[in-house]
């Protein structure tokens, strides 16, 4: 709108210098001590005059007495014919000396046509600006189509192999796609074909982005970077256009290489997804599919693509000949997680008691990401105390933070709240201690964070990638301590306990129809669940059994729940004892950690049962 206000007054201020001009050059022709014609004339003939120039059709007359006046003839006709016309005889006008001067003509056009060329060089110049802007409306409709795509051959901090730690499988798959962008010929020499698509699968935060920059760093060619979302943002129709540009760029810049981030926002399997807008993904999606098709052995093009979510991915993009090379990204095992923790920590003031490996070892399911911003946390509560060096302490203290968010020891809760609380978490707690297949109690705090009004951190001892099913059992049956401690102590339930219940049913529900532990259901997976892209969740589980196979899966669920409900009573029951001192130093303290949790236990002799 402003815009076309601006307009208008341009306009308006054009028209004004306009008038201006026009209005200045009229009166230009008109000089003060003008005389008539006839004035002139009988100057003339009375011998006053002794000359007279003639400019254009201005007169400048001298008198004899020195004085001059000026005066206008008509333009057509010739000052001689006009004087003679008033009566002048040739006698007396040879005895003015008459001089026409030479730029008269060149005066006169300038004085009729400089008003009109301007104006109308000022018209078209209006012409002009409106034009392009309308023409600039248009290009950028054109410009949709492309990808605003920069190559990231100089990034400002270039990125190594160096620079990532851990990912010694990955590294090393990679540092083929970098030989062979430094040197094709030797591969295409011996017959190898050239790696078109690697496609890096892993959690978000195990360094993929940070892996494809490190590739372009150490190959030093242009390197594409491009997120997939921006293929499809804003107009529909444009993806697939832009899918040819990017490739189009990449090819002239070859060597080179693409890098399509969270390639999953359009590589998603096709024909999944609920209303219109997956059309736009499928289009993008064959385009890019013909491109990669489309080069030949000697393009020296590699497609790198990032996802989180390779189960969702097209098999279309999985086909040989497409991102055939796949790279898996695991989350970091404690001497990857100690090497990131170093890495980040590297240019920052450490304390010297400094032990990163203890970090690491408390640190099990985090990601490269979440590393990074654990010492980045640190770093900040340092300051915050007022200290120059970063101390152990500060490290442990992020490791909650990042994982449940800042602690609000400012909100107020009443005693009677608190007190309640106090007994669910260390229901939890104790239960979590009074079961073999557990993982160990880590810390247990009444002081809320974020969301949830108090925690249980129970960390396994080290890195699993298995669980049994009496592990899941014992999970199920520590989700359900806070609920039991609640019955148990207060006889009454509290919201508290909600998000326990879920997360227990889930699990077993899970047991039952996803991993086959349930005896009676035999090893067998029950429905089938599919992606639907809606709001990103998945909606839809299809049903893949009877009615009667549905009430047999609901009574193994209720049983595995009933069956770790009475296990979670037994244990507070048989302990309450120990309860009630968990549950009062947690009032007192707010927090226990490991240690102090145990030894407060200990002399009850806990003696651990399984569910
Ligand atoms: P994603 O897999 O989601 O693309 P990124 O590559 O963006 O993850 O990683 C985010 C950040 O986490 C990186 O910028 C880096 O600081 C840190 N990071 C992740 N993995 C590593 C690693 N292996 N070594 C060092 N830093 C890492
Ligand atoms: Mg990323
Ligand atoms: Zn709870």
């Amino acid at each position: 709108m402003s815009k076309f206000y601006k307009n208008i007054l341009l306009v308006l201020v054009i028209l004004f210098l306009l008038a201006l001009v026009v209005s200045s050059a009229y009166q230009n022709g008109q000089s003060e001590q003008s005389q008539a014609l006839s004035q002139v004339a009988s100057e003339i003939q009375a011998g006053k005059v002794t000359s007279i120039s003639v400019n254009g059709s201005a007169l400048d007359v001298t008198l004899s007495n020195g004085q001059h006046i000026s005066s206008e003839k008509e333009i057509e006709s010739s000052l001689t014919d006009t004087l003679k016309n008033y009566g002048v005889t040739p006698d007396e006008l040879s005895k003015v000396s008459i001089q026409v001067q030479d730029q008269s003509s060149f005066n006169f056009w300038v004085g009729t046509l400089a008003p009109t060329l301007l104006s109308t060089l000022i018209i078209i110049g209006i012409f002009w600006y409106l034009m392009r802007q309308a023409r600039g409306g248009m290009n950028q409709a054109f410009t949709f189509g492309r990808a605003n795509l920069k190559p990231f051959t100089n990034f400002k901090e270039r990125v190594t192999f160096a620079d990532v730690a851990g990912l010694q499988e990955a590294k090393q798959e990679l540092s083929e796609v970098v030989g062979f962008m430094k040197n094709p010929q030797k591969y295409l020499d011996i017959g190898a074909t050239v790696p078109r698509g690697v496609l890096l699968m892993g959690q978000p935060g195990t360094g993929k982005t940070l892996l494809a920059r490190a590739v372009a760093g150490e190959a030093n060619v242009p390197f594409f970077h491009i997120s997939a979302s921006e293929f499809v943002e804003m107009f529909v129709g444009v993806g697939a256009s832009r899918v040819r540009d990017v490739f189009q760029t990449a090819k002239r810049a070859a060597p080179s290489i693409i890098f399509i981030d969270e390639i999953d926002a359009v590589g998603r399997e096709r024909g999944a997804g609920l209303g219109g807008g997956h059309d736009e993904r499928e289009q993008t999606l064959n385009q890019i599919l013909v491109e990669m098709d489309g080069f030949d052995r000697e393009t020296n093009v590699i497609v790198m693509a990032a996802t989180n979510r390779a189960d969702v991915l097209d098999p279309a993009l999985l086909r040989p000949g497409r991102f055939d090379r796949r790279v898996f990204l695991d989350l970091p095992d404690i001497n990857e997680r100690e090497a990131i923790l170093k890495m980040h920590a590297k240019n920052k003031p450490l304390a010297k008691d400094i032990d990163l490996r203890k970090v690491a070892t408390r640190t099990p399911g985090f990601s490269g990401a979440d590393l990074a911003n654990l010492v980045n946390e640190a770093a900040i509560l340092t300051v915050k105390n007022g200290k120059d060096k970063i101390a152990q302490q500060y490290f442990y203290e992020s490791i909650e933070k990042v994982m449940l968010g800042p602690e609000r020891k400012s909100r107020l809760i009443s005693d009677r709240e608190k007190e309640l609380t106090a007994y669910h978490e260390a229901g939890h707690a104790l239960v979590a201690a009074g079961l073999k297949d557990s993982d160990p109690v880590h810390k247990v705090s009444v002081v809320s964070r974020g969301q949830i009004g108090g925690y249980t951190l129970k960390l396994p001892l080290e890195d699993q990638r298995l669980r049994t099913k009496s592990q899941f059992l014992a999970d199920i049956a520590v989700a359900l301590g806070g609920h039991a401690a609640e019955k148990i102590v207060f006889n009454d339930i509290t919201t508290g306990a909600s998000n326990d219940l879920t997360v227990a049913s889930e699990t077993a529900r899970m047991l039952v129809t996803k991993y086959g532990m349930s005896e009676k259901m035999g090893p067998m997976t029950f429905g089938k669940t599919q992606e639907m892209i809606f709001l990103g969740r998945e909606i839809s589980t299809e049903k893949n059994y009877s009615e009667e196979v549905a009430e047999q899966i609901d009574q193994e669920v209720k049983k595995f729940i009933d069956r770790a409900y009475r296990t979670a009573e037994k244990i507070l029951t048989s302990y309450r004892p120990a309860l009630n001192r968990v549950a009062k130093a947690l009032i007192e303290h707010e927090t226990l950690e490991q240690d102090e949790f145990y030894a407060l236990v200990k002399e009850f002799d806990l003696k651990p049962i399984s569910v």
